[in-house]
């Protein structure tokens, strides 16, 4: 599970195990989870690698546990979201190669080529999913383009306009609220759609609830 998390990495960092999330309820039951444990991974950030605490979480009847990722991370990646998405919008939006891009962000080439092959492989359905996220978040539908890659970077791009109008999206940035909608599996191989379900438990909102 992805958090839409508004904290700077370095923020995160510093907090530790302290650090503050949600509780979101059981993507299974809707029940309640409570903290279980958690474990530490790398993020590299601006070419730096960094130790994050991911707490993980647990329904009690499911019994099944869930890590709970900031958004800033996508799963199974080491390169924070916004790294990823960086080099993802320059080269499928055709601004230039996969080379310059990488270098840019000091990631290395085979890296970032392996994110925009990925990204490439999954763009008819990112594309059709994120649009369709979009107008159910009040966009206008979006025109299919011949490049699917494009046609996906917009559909992210009108899907984040749209979700920009309500609380605390802004602030999270583009390729943070790509991630949270899609469970941090952007990227992925066994990816899910960009969730469709507003305002209801899949599209956690990054505005905390009331603290009680
Ligand atoms: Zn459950």
């Amino acid at each position: 599970m992805v958090w839409p998390c508004p904290l700077p990495v370095d923020a995160y960092v510093a907090a530790g195990r302290e650090v503050k999330f949600p509780r979101p309820v059981c993507p299974s039951c809707a029940g309640p989870l409570v903290v279980w444990s958690g474990y530490w991974r790398h993020v590299r950030a601006a070419g730096r690698c960094r130790k994050i605490f991911v707490p993980r979480l647990r329904c009690r009847a499911c019994r099944v546990s869930h890590a709970l990722l900031p958004a800033f991370v996508l799963a199974w990646r080491l390169d924070v979201a916004e790294t990823v998405g960086a080099v993802i919008a320059e080269v499928a939006g055709g601004g230039c190669g996969v080379r310059p891009a990488a270098a840019r962000r000091a990631v290395p080439y085979t890296t970032a080529r392996g994110w925009v092959r990925r990204f490439r492989r999954r763009a008819p359905e990112l594309g059709a999913g994120f649009a369709a996220l979009a107008v159910e978040l009040g966009a206008d539908a979006l025109l299919p383009v011949a490049d699917a890659g494009r046609f996906a970077l917009s559909g992210v791009g009108a899907a984040f306009g749209a979700a920009a109008g309500l609380p605390g999206w802004l602030a999270l940035g583009v390729w943070r609220f790509a991630c949270s909608v899609s469970g941090g599996r952007l990227i992925a191989a066994n990816a899910i759609s960009p969730y469709l379900i507003v305002g209801r438990r899949r599209f956690m909102p990054p505005v905390p609830s009331a603290p009680g």
